[in-house]
């Protein structure tokens, strides 16, 4: 490899690390990716894993997220320029329950509120005012989850937010905040057809419905939802992270695989660059930007000397969350749905009974337990993205947000789950249980499989060390490592106590998902001029303001 003297080094290459190295690169810094696994993009990749021509996304799927974030609204064009392509649908999910009943979620106000109307006389205009409601409050909402909370951008937003909304205001926006879905969810809408349809989509905040905060969650999510629909890159994941590595190329920066970061080179409190195991030193001169979690940036990239020792002890317990599994499926066909038409045209269904449904598995897995009925995400990526199989045929992109690292037990009573540990034989039987749910709506599943491949908790961690105990966004979203304080209260926000050492990724705040917030943020800090050029310039604009 090149070993040359970097502006930024940047270690590993999930989606924080390409755009923060996708913004600086195109500032004119002279960035180096470094990638531990054989391929670059961590958490998001396209495979044909089951049989030729059906190409899976075999981690994240899909990119709502990215598409209303702060990285593709600067880079967007540029990306659209080197081949990435937008697909969208306006059925982005629903929900499947037991009875042969369903809920849809459109891209429409007044068609879901129709929806909602249908199961229970005033939930239409319940939707109405809640999505009016996080609408008004557009600018806070999304100020929270776009800014570094802990830095003046943070005070300021809630000066902001008190000007705007008054003390009793700010109490009250203070207090949804915090407020779990399962509060919001039964004190606004009557019927429990609309608890179902929203509160699964916590799970993919990595909460449950009982958590704090996840009322928050759920609002915004229905909100996006609405807004955004369910868009993915034409041809898979993988052509955002081609796009965005063209993009850093173009610029004369540097992406490289195979390339395992040991240790942090820190010199006088200084980071200076990295050390890669059977490669060397790979120096840089401003900045070192590590997308890990904290248990491997303070366990083992940085020398214990470097770190004060409370930092080290609580980066050493930082938590992760729950368990999941992918399952992924090649069908000789679409899946012929049961009941409702427009599930067989919904980007995601969930399978669930309900919001009781959501909240008994969250807590049989956070106990150590398989659930005994999971709620079971069914992805259908060809309703959006017709490239991604043989015409003709049918592929399903499946997760189970809902199981434990180490299992203790299985709360059906069905399945032996040994010494705890994820073998192949439980991973396969529990996949079993959960392809016998969805045929039960999908009665064609069984004799349609092509192919099938399910990756467990372990699997997940193989492949890719941020998702630490096959947790897909690595690291625990209860309060006290959200928001604020995440990763954690003692190092909370980006910076390190070793300057010129940044920390990004999933584990750091505004968290896990494909928006790219770590990495936008810590782009466009670094990007700033420093304080005296930002106080010259403000100093020669009132001038001038004085002089007209
Ligand atoms: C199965 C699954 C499904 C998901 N579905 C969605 C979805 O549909 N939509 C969505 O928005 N989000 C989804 N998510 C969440 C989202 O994908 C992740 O939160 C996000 O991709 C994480 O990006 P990241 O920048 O934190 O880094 P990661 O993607 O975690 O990548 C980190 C990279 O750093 C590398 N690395 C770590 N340590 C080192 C080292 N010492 N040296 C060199 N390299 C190193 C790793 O190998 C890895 O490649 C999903 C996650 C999973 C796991």
């Amino acid at each position: 490899m090149r070993v040359a003297d970097y502006d930024a080094v940047v270690v590993g290459s999930g989606i924080n690390s390409l755009a923060c190295a996708a913004l600086l690169a195109r500032e004119g810094w002279n960035v180096c990716v470094l990638e531990r696994e054989r391929e670059l993009g961590g958490a998001i990749r396209t495979a044909e894993l089951t049989q030729p021509g059906f190409h899976h996304d075999v981690f994240s799927a899909w990119h709502p997220l990215w598409v209303g974030g702060p990285a593709h609204a600067a880079l967007g064009d540029d990306l659209a320029a080197r081949g990435l392509e937008y697909l969208n649908t306006d059925h982005p999910t629903g929900t499947a329950y037991p009875d042969g009943e369903s809920v849809f979620l459109t891209t429409a106000t007044e068609a879901n509120a129709a929806e909602l109307e249908r199961h229970s006389a005033g939930d239409g205009d319940a939707w109405r005012d809640a999505i009016a409601g996080v609408g008004a409050q557009a600018e806070l909402v999304f100020g929270v989850l776009g800014t570094e909370l802990w830095s003046g951008a943070g005070a300021g937003l809630a000066l902001k937010a008190y000007r705007r909304l008054g003390r009793q205001g700010l109490a009250v926006f203070g207090a949804e905040a915090v407020q779990s879905s399962r509060d919001w969810l039964t004190t606004t809408f009557r019927s429990e057809r609309a608890h179902g349809l929203l509160a699964p989509w916590v799970l993919h905040t990595g909460l449950g419905p009982d958590a704090a905060a996840s009322g928050f969650m759920t609002r915004v999510i229905a909100f996006a939802i609405e807004a955004g629909g369910m868009p993915v890159p034409r041809g898979g994941g993988a052509r955002l992270v081609d796009s965005l590595v063209r993009l850093i190329e173009d610029h004369g920066g540097v992406c490289e695989t195979g390339r395992d970061v040991e240790r942090i080179l820190v010199a006088h409190g200084q980071a200076e660059g990295v050390r890669v195991a059977g490669v060397g030193a790979v120096t840089a001169s401003r900045a070192v930007i590590c997308n890990v979690t904290p248990t491997q940036l303070y366990g083992r990239l940085l020398d214990p000397a470097d770190v004060p020792g409370e930092v080290r002890e609580a980066g050493r317990r930082f938590r992760f969350g729950r368990s999941e599994m992918q399952i992924h499926f090649a069908l000789s066909e679409p899946p012929r749905w049961s009941g409702d038409e427009r599930l067989g045209q919904t980007a995601i269904v969930h399978l669930t009974s309900g919001l009781d449904g959501v909240s008994r598995a969250v807590n049989e897995a956070e106990r150590g337990l398989l659930p005994a009925e999971a709620t079971v995400v069914v992805g259908q990526p060809l309703t959006v993205d017709e490239s991604r199989a043989p015409g003709g045929r049918g592929l399903l992109w499946i997760q189970l947000q809902e199981l434990p690292w180490r299992v203790k037990g299985d709360a059906a009573g069905e399945l032996e789950t040994g010494d705890g540990t994820w073998t192949e034989s439980l991973r396969e039987r529990y996949a079993d249980r959960i392809q016998a749910r969805i045929g039960l709506h999908v009665p064609n599943l069984e004799s349609s499989i092509l192919g099938r491949l399910v990756l467990s908790p372990a699997d997940l961690q193989t492949a890719n060390v941020n998702l630490a105990q096959g947790d897909p966004y690595s690291g625990s979203l209860a309060l006290d490592q959200n928001f604020l304080w995440r990763p954690f209260a003692r190092q909370p926000g980006h910076r390190t106590p070793v300057d010129r050492l940044f920390h990004i990724g999933a584990s750091t705040w505004p968290g896990p998902g494909l928006g790219a917030g770590s990495g936008t943020l810590v782009a466009n800090a670094l990007l700033q001029p420093p304080a005296a050029e930002r106080l010259a310039r403000r100093f020669s604009r009132l001038m001038q303001r004085g002089q007209a």
